[in-house]
């Protein structure tokens, strides 16, 4: 039998409170977001009954389905994945923040709709540091210029980073990765010291307790906790 969400969390909290310890960084300072994408609304019933609070979703359409049927809870839900322009205004309705935004022309429309809907949007500027084309996010050399154009935009606030690194079975091939994402965020902070990028949205299931070592503030965290995703197409619940 398969170990539930509670074992598995308090499987993770070990791991967590031990990189934690290695990085001589505080517990407090690590945020665990259950990146819940095609998974059941039961398991994200389940992870929150189990104290989780901070959920990552992937697609717009697949949590706009699913929170109707979780209206009851009020749950931090981050749009984690690529987004498309025309389906930002939709996004700026239905999550707390998008961790996702990875040009201006996305961060105009969001922050257009957040206006109209009186509410400003947390967000974190993606970051490609991969070379696979499969991958999303902004070019580092562009980094500098799109964050002054993002800042100025009135309903946004930007409040950090986040990557995704080559796939990899090895932990330690990311590291580089994490920790250039770090350097480019105190590069930033030197030009702009009046930003906001405390936050590092980095490290996956795979490589989690490698991502607190380098500075990871939020890991996403889906295999892990929630088992191996139901492919695509196949009806789940
Ligand atoms: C799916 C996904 C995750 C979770 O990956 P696991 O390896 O299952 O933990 C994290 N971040 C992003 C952006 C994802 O799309």
């Amino acid at each position: 039998m398969s170990s539930t969400i509670l074992e598995k969390l308090a499987w993770l909290e070990d791991r967590i409170e031990t990189a934690c310890r290695r990085a001589s960084r505080a517990r407090s300072g690590v945020q665990l977001m259950a990146v819940s994408k095609q998974h059941p609304v039961e398991s994200i019933r389940e992870a929150a009954a189990a104290g989780v609070t901070c959920f990552g979703e992937n697609r717009v359409q697949e949590w706009e389905r699913k929170s109707a049927e979780l209206a009851k809870l009020s749950l931090d839900v981050h749009l984690i994945g690529h987004l498309q322009s025309n389906k930002a205004a939709k996004a700026a309705e239905i999550f707390t923040a998008v961790d996702s935004v990875d040009s201006v022309r996305l961060a105009e429309r969001l922050s257009e709709t957040a206006h109209k809907l009186g509410r400003t949007l947390p967000i974190l500027l993606e970051v490609k540091l991969s070379p696979e084309e499969s991958k999303t996010g902004l070019d580092p050399l562009h980094l500098a210029e799109t964050i002054e154009r993002v800042a100025a935009l009135p309903a946004l606030h930007i409040r950090g980073l986040m990557t995704v690194p080559p796939w990899s079975e090895d932990p330690e091939s990311a590291r580089p990765c994490f920790a250039r994402l770090r350097q480019l965020r105190d590069d930033l902070l030197r030009d702009h010291p009046q930003l906001d990028l405390s936050q590092l949205s980095m490290g996956m299931s795979g490589d989690f307790a490698v991502a607190i070592e380098e500075g990871s503030t939020c890991i996403r965290i889906g295999t892990a906790l929630f088992g191996a995703r139901v492919p695509r197409g196949t009806p789940s619940s």
